[in-house]
């Protein structure tokens, strides 16, 4: 049949070609201007619409997969297919995916899952006027960011803070605020470059400050401190370094010992920290990530940290530290141009809240990074269980294996969280599972691991697992199409 109608001759396509109507009798349809009317769409829009319906009819019939007949049939009604035009037009390119990679702050698919009490918020509140920058009891304006400052006060007393759009911006509103056309002393063994291009010295450059390295990559000494400190010195810098880890013959100096130089220069000191945690997490497991508190009790004068990594909230970036200094960084005019929307405050206010609150299971990235094992293990067992009663006989391999989350988004990176994962094994290989997944829908986006498909359960949130279980079938349904084709 297929074959019969690639053989349909250029004049044939010519003259089915000319039963295609013009684009303005298209729009003169009743029921099409009626639809158009109801969905309160635009005439040019419309237009683009019955263009578009036609345009895909049109390469249809040189292709040869539309003949005659089947341009009759579609033809038959023009609604349909200028509201299935519309609908492709209008395909927005976000949308939830599924993931199953066990890396828990995945910068490439959002980093932090909201809180359902974030996004409720959000959902409720951006639709109406706000008291964003109006202090109601005073009637007249207030600031934006103090309602954070106060919540934030309340998880770790006496600190000012400040927030900006993320954390690349809280780097270089401090960087600008203390050192511009001023030196900057970073030990060579900090000069990080985060993915997706921030780095530390070019980030310096655009503020206007100078960067002085100083030390080796290995090892940085107080004395490579002091000697580089001069009158021209506005700041120390320490950075957290994120995504590597310098090891074996190595030296740093401590946080508490560049406060302690600082404070003998009167140079101020900061950190960029990263993914600050609000919390220590060494009895989850993730070692070595400082907490903020515990930073800023060393007596350095700002921190800056990202409030979608290890916090678990909406994209921000925090300056956090001592008030005066805080307000310095406030009162710079860049502070202005790297101001927070309001969904973003309502969505952070609630994060904090339930950090006040204690409600750290509320917090998807939080609950996540400590999820105990066991838990883990169950539902990956339900998960395979009802995989297998989906999937024909023999056709695929689903076992329950265990595998090691990350903590991702630059943290903690050499350590390995224990977790368990559903792993399929078919004929078709891992590569096809996983392009196959990851075009279903929902977008399932796995790891391949020792030639197996594997599905991270750390990462798969529960009120998701009826979604991940649906796609999976239905991949595994079309394998077996394959597979039959294929015999
Ligand atoms: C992630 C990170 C940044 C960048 O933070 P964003 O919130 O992504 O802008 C800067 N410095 C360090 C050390 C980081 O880990």
């Amino acid at each position: 049949m297929a074959a019969q109608r690639n053989k349909a001759s250029a004049g044939q396509q010519e003259s089915i070609l000319r039963q295609l109507p013009a684009v303005d009798r298209v729009l003169e349809n009743g029921q099409i201007l009626d639809w158009a009317t109801e969905q309160g769409f635009g005439r040019s829009f419309l237009r683009r619409a019955a263009n578009r319906f036609l345009d895909d009819l049109r390469s249809g019939i040189r292709a040869g997969r539309i003949d005659a007949a089947e341009l009759e049939k579609r033809l038959t009604d023009l609604h349909e297919g200028v509201a299935g035009a519309a609908e492709s037009l209008l395909q927005l390119n976000l949308r939830a995916v599924i993931n199953a990679t066990g890396v828990v702050v995945h910068t490439n698919l959002g980093r932090s899952p909201w809180s359902a009490a974030a996004a409720d918020r959000v959902a409720t509140l951006s639709r109406r006027y706000l008291n964003l920058e109006f202090d109601i009891d005073a009637g007249k304006r207030g600031g934006r960011d103090a309602p954070v400052e106060r919540l934030f006060q309340q998880i770790l007393p006496d600190t000012g803070v400040a927030v900006v759009n993320n954390n690349a911006a809280a780097v270089l509103l401090v960087l600008n605020t203390l050192a511009d056309g001023k030196e900057v002393v970073v030990s060579r063994g900090q000069l990080v470059e985060i993915g997706g291009s921030f780095r530390i010295p070019e980030v310096m450059a655009k503020s206007g400050s100078i960067l002085r390295e100083v030390g080796a990559t290995n090892r940085t000494h107080r004395s490579d401190y002091e000697a580089a400190i001069n009158k021209n010195t506005g700041l120390l810098l320490a950075v957290h370094p994120s995504n590597y880890r310098v090891v074996g013959f190595t030296e740093g100096v401590s946080l508490a010992e560049l406060v302690e130089l600082g404070r003998t220069h009167g140079v101020p000191v900061a950190e960029d920290m990263g993914s600050g945690y609000l919390l220590d997490l060494g009895p989850y497991g993730i070692p070595r990530e400082p907490a903020v508190g515990e930073r800023l009790a060393s007596g350095v004068d700002l921190v800056t940290f990202s409030g979608d990594k290890l916090l678990g909230g909406p994209q921000v970036g925090f300056v956090a530290g001592k008030p005066d200094f805080v307000q310095r960084a406030r009162t710079n005019p860049l502070f202005r141009a790297l101001r927070l929307d309001k969904a973003i405050f309502l969505a952070i206010e609630a994060t904090l809240a339930a950090y006040v609150a204690g409600q750290l299971d509320e917090i998807p990235t939080v609950a996540m990074l400590k999820a105990p094992r066991d838990v883990l293990r169950r539902r990956a067992e339900a998960l395979a269980k009802r995989l297998r009663a989906e999937v024909p006989d023999g056709q695929v391999t689903i076992e329950v294996v265990e595998v090691s989350s990350r903590v991702g988004g630059g943290a903690a990176p050499e350590t390995d969280l224990p977790s368990f994962a559903v792993s399929l094994e078919s004929e078709r290989g891992p590569d096809r599972l996983a392009t196959a997944l990851r075009q279903a829908e929902p977008p399932v986006i796995a790891r391949i691991l020792d030639d197996r498909l594997v599905m991270d359960v750390r990462t798969v949130q529960r009120d998701e697992e009826d979604d991940l279980v649906a796609a999976v079938a239905s991949v595994l349904a079309s394998a077996s199409d394959l597979r039959c084709i294929g015999e």
